[in-house]
């Protein structure tokens, strides 16, 4: 699995101490608002729960699956509802956790979704932010790293399924998608 890396972008190290620093943020901001946490599966799963554990508040915390890409490695820019939430998020304060903004379209449709359903108040903390990718206009409240225009797995990042349990974000070699 390592093989297929071309270069280490954010090692194991310098994404905890990042994660201190945020989860530090977060804590001053929620610690009065018990937050709904909703980690849009399945790529900020792994942020999510390395995360929560660095943040000391009362929260709560659910999942949604949503999906734009398909498998291949650009958006579609259509985004489907892939499996929706547990609880309800009226007059909830919201705080979603990604792992990427790339596009924005899969940011935009959550956030109309969850204001449409009445939520008092959404932001969004994402480990990284593409800025150059963007299509549509949406900003992320919290951002890790801001990250250039390539393809990255790991921490959550999938190629087709693969690569998600990567200890670090790195960039893939482009021969194993061009092979495909
Ligand atoms: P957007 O809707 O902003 O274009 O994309 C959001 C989703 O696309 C992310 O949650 C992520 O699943 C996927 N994505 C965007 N850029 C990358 C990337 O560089 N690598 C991987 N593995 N997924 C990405
Ligand atoms: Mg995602």
């Amino acid at each position: 699995m390592n093989n297929d890396i071309e270069r280490v972008l954010y090692s194991k190290e310098e994404l905890n101490r990042r994660m201190d620093e945020l989860a530090k943020q977060l804590t001053a901001e929620y610690k009065d608002q018990r937050p709904l946490i909703i980690s849009v599966m399945t790529g900020a799963v792994l942020f999510t729960v390395d995360m929560i554990k660095r943040m000391d508040i009362m929260a709560k915390l659910d999942f949604i699956d949503v999906s734009s890409y398909y498998g291949g490695t650009s958006s579609t820019g259509k985004v489907k509802l892939v499996q929706d939430l547990k609880s309800d998020v009226r007059d909830r304060s919201i705080l979603i956790m990604e792992d990427i903004v790339d596009t924005g379209h899969t940011l935009k449709y959550l956030i109309d979704l969850l204001k449409e359903r009445g939520a008092k108040s959404v932001k969004v903390c994402t480990l990284l932010d593409k800025p150059e990718g963007r299509q549509v206009e949406v900003k992320a409240d919290y951002v890790g790293f801001n990250v250039p225009n390539e393809f990255l797995v790991g921490y959550g990042l999938d190629y087709q399924g693969y690569y998600r349990n990567l200890p670090y974000v790195g960039i893939l070699k482009p021969a194993v998608y061009e092979k495909d």
